[in-house]
């Protein structure tokens, strides 16, 4: 029985033939090639020429892998040996088309997915690579425009509190916008791209939620009444006055939708509302929704307004960047939220998310609010005491507005350098109250230089309070600075009163 199947498989994949001196093929079988007895070996395939031609030794015997044998238009792949016999050459070839067709496929697949995966690796260092070079771009972009902006903040400010005509008071007012309006792009661009690389950190602290709403809905008021929107501010009576979390990212993300809304609302109302979903323990869980009347965002383009850049008129038609929506997501996610959009085409739409905020136990809140009553008392300064600090900064234009800042309070004797390394000479030489300074400076850095005032052998230079300006606006920058020494640091463009309020807050009365 067996014989029968081995038969039948040497019919199939092996021949056997016997050749003459002659070349000349004296015996075949079984024959799954079409060779027949009498044929020359060199006339069925050029291969053969070589394995006839080799050396004659007795017994001697050659193997050969992977021949490719095209006989009668047909390809086999095959294993052919050689062997001297007494009789002749005895040649027995092997048909292995299929195996090796199979192994070719296997290996090409591995090959490919080698390739492939190479491929992935290659792709996501250069998406990586894009990524850093994007966020560097974005951070040294940043940081050229925040000096020019800074002077001209500040001198816009101290313009307005020159006299005017009405004229010039429009046109100043035309600047402040403009102003305001590149302050939050710089941050908003800044905020997203510190999100993107995962620098971006919320802050939380105590602060006074309904004061926010009341400052914002105040606000949007203004605006909407300038655009002849009607504006309606509504919250339940349940949400808490004191919460806990990142105030100024609550804000930008209530600002943000709040100033869509207006931007593309023509005509109708703009609503925000914000309701209370329950309370557990000492955590508050609140819903906010920006309702508008404008044009609505068709439900196939929902997905795309949220991502960076992506606008859905004309980038010309209204002022904008395409970036509100994507800081939007960006920031609630970090806050552990979604931003929700229900919008009818031609009806308004709906921004929405949820909230939870931890509201604080009675007794932190009434520290909190003796703490801020100190800061309060401290920020006016003492009546008829001057405060002797030293300034430091290396570009004019900036050490202008802010020399004119301090000296328009009357409370301060200002010594000014703009080189970095004769700060600690200075401070040796003088009794300071405080040292602003900014940190780039030419030869050496602000940061550095508190370093080495913070280890000073002398109490009273050790512990001067020192505030650092930047444009340098990164978390981590910042946080280096803070751990260098420094009491607090200034991200420009500030204005007078943000630098005012934190200088008032570190000297004694
Ligand atoms: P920007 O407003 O700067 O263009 P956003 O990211 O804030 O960028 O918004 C992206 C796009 O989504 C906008 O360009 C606009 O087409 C659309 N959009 C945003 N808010 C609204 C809204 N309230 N009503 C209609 N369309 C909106």
């Amino acid at each position: 029985m067996l014989k029968q199947y081995l038969q039948e498989f040497a019919n199939k994949n092996l021949q056997f033939l016997l050749v003459g001196k002659d070349g000349k093929i004296l015996e075949s079988e079984p024959s799954f090639l079409p060779i027949k007895t009498g044929d020359l070996i060199t006339d069925v395939h050029p291969f053969f020429e070589g394995i006839a031609a080799l050396e004659d030794e007795d017994e001697s015997e050659f193997s050969f892998y992977c021949v490719h044998l095209e006989v009668a238009y047909q390809t086999y792949v095959t294993d052919i040996q050689r062997f001297q016999k007494k009789e002749g050459l005895l040649i027995v070839i092997q048909d292995l088309t299929k195996h090796y067709e199979t192994y070719q496929a296997v290996a090409q697949a591995r090959n490919e997915s080698i390739i492939n995966e190479e491929l992935i690796v290659l792709k996501n260092a250069e998406l990586e690579e894009r990524e850093r070079f994007k966020n560097l771009f974005i951070q040294n972009f940043s940081h050229e425009l925040r000096n020019p902006l800074m002077s001209s903040m500040a001198i816009t400010q101290i313009l307005g509190d020159t006299h005017l005509n009405t004229e010039q008071k429009q046109l100043l007012d035309v600047l402040r916008d403009s102003n305001s309006h590149l302050k939050l792009l710089l941050e908003d661009t800044l905020s997203i791209s510190m999100i993107a690389s995962g620098k971006l950190e919320l802050k939380s602290s105590l602060f006074n939620l309904s004061k926010l709403l009341e400052l914002v809905s105040f606000t949007y008021q203004t605006k909407a009444k300038a655009k002849g929107l009607k504006f309606t501010f509504k919250a339940d009576k349940r949400v808490p006055e004191m919460v806990e979390g990142d105030r100024l990212r609550l804000f930008q993300v209530l600002t943000n939708l709040l100033d869509n809304a207006i931007k593309y609302t023509q005509t109708g109302s703009v609503e925000l509302h914000i309701a209370f979903n329950q309370q557990w323990a000492n955590k508050v869980h609140l819903h906010f929704a920006v309702k508008d009347t404008g044009p609505g965002i068709p439900e196939n383009k929902r997905d795309l307004v949220f991502e960076t850049f992506s606008q859905l008129a004309s980038p010309n038609a209204q002022q904008g960047t395409g970036l509100g929506l994507a800081l939007v997501k960006g920031l609630l996610s970090l806050m552990e939220s979604e931003i929700k959009l229900e919008s009818t085409p031609g009806t308004g739409s709906v921004f929405s998310f949820d909230l939870g905020l931890k509201v604080p136990l009675r007794s932190a809140l009434q520290s909190a609010k003796q703490h801020k009553s100190d800061a309060t008392s401290r920020k006016i300064g003492g009546p008829g005491r001057k405060y002797k600090l030293l300034l430091v900064e290396d570009d004019e234009r900036v050490l202008t507005v802010l020399f004119k800042i301090l000296m328009d309070t009357k409370q301060f004797y200002i010594d000014v350098l703009d080189d970095g390394a004769e700060v600690l000479e200075a401070v040796i030489q003088n009794e300071y109250d405080l040292i602003l300074m900014d940190i780039n400076l030419p030869n050496t850095r602000g940061d550095q230089l508190t370093q080495i005032i913070r280890e000073f052998p002398f109490k009273n230079v050790k512990q001067l309070p020192i505030v650092g300006i930047t444009a340098y606006a990164y978390e981590d920058h910042m946080k280096a600075y803070k751990d260098a020494g420094m009491n607090a640091v200034l991200a420009k463009p500030f204005d007078s009163e943000e630098l005012l309020t934190t200088l008032f807050s570190f000297l004694r009365k």
